[in-house]
């Protein structure tokens, strides 16, 4: 039998990891010295084996650097995600829950020298008021409202102190108590300046027009996307901007689920802002993920 370059080239690797017996190592030797093909190979196959972990580093710590990099975001995506879950369950458990008139839970009444003082019962956490000066610019109208929470009820069991109304001596006409379900405000102290028909405090509405403003921006930025398509680099910024009104509806959702309508808008507002920015974080952080498991398949 004719001993080929291919024969030859089949034992190099054992050759060069001495698994040859002596006849063998004999005609690979006589073979090599001959043929310059067989020995340029076993050249090559010499130096590729002398120092692979050279030449294998930067791929290997590349990958090693991915794995790192994935690990620790992962991470960060789980404390994100356990913020949000946090504030969220803090959120519901500090929400007010509105105490209706029928528990009297405030009584109004003036103290020396035109101070009004509001006494409240045990079971109030906290209170809103707002006021407003009358028409013929005498004096003011109050709107106030008690209320509680689960937190509050079940956990600490805080007690409101009693507060001044008008702790600059601003003239009281009348104080209303709101019962925040569309029902119509009582009067609770002084005389009612609406005697024919009933005053109703409404819902604010603000969180509906930024809810709208951040769906329309959200709309424009995914047009704007499919656009720029091709071009990498831009889709990637227009990605992130993309991602901000959609964080800010997820905090919206889950703050205030599908109501936009609020009587404690500026409250769930704050928490909405205080949320978005952990979806935010945990949003890039998925995209990022995703163009992984791309870039692997
Ligand atoms: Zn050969």
């Amino acid at each position: 039998m004719k001993i080929t370059c291919n024969v030859i080239k089949d034992c190099l690797p054992l050759y060069i990891e001495d698994m040859l017996s002596d006849d063998s190592c004999a005609i690979v030797e006589s073979h090599v010295t001959e043929c310059e093909e067989c020995r340029n190979h076993l050249n090559e196959m010499r130096t590729f084996n002398v120092i692979p972990v050279d030449r294998n580093a930067s791929p290997f710590k590349k990958i090693k650097s991915t794995l790192f990099k994935k690990k620790i975001l992962t991470i960060i995506f789980s404390v994100m995600f356990s913020l949000v879950l946090f504030i969220v369950a803090i959120n519901f458990l500090t929400a007010p829950e509105y105490n209706p008139y029928s528990e009297r839970s405030v009584t109004i009444k003036e103290i020396s020298n035109g101070l009004v003082l509001a006494n409240f019962e045990d079971n109030v956490h906290g209170y809103d008021i707002y006021s407003y000066p009358t028409d013929d610019n005498t004096g003011y109208i109050y709107h106030i409202i008690t209320w509680n929470s689960i937190w509050n009820r079940n956990v600490k069991k805080s007690i409101t102190k009693n507060t001044l109304i008008n702790p600059n001596l601003e003239k009281v006409v009348a104080v209303y108590y709101y019962q925040a379900n569309g029902n119509e405000d009582i009067l609770i102290y002084g005389k009612d300046i609406n005697p024919d028909g009933g005053i109703v405090t409404l819902p604010s509405l603000f969180l509906a027009y930024y809810a709208t403003i951040a769906i329309v921006f959200a709309i424009i930025c995914g047009v704007f996307m499919l656009i720029v398509y091709r071009n990498k680099k831009v889709l990637n910024i227009s990605i992130k901007v993309f991602l901000l009104p959609v964080s800010y509806l997820l905090a919206h959702l889950s703050i205030r689920g599908f109501i936009s309508s609020s009587y404690t808008a500026t409250r769930d507002f704050f928490a909405i802002l205080f949320i978005m920015i952990p979806i935010y974080i945990a949003l890039l952080i998925l995209v990022n993920i995703i163009r992984f498991h791309k870039n692997k398949s």
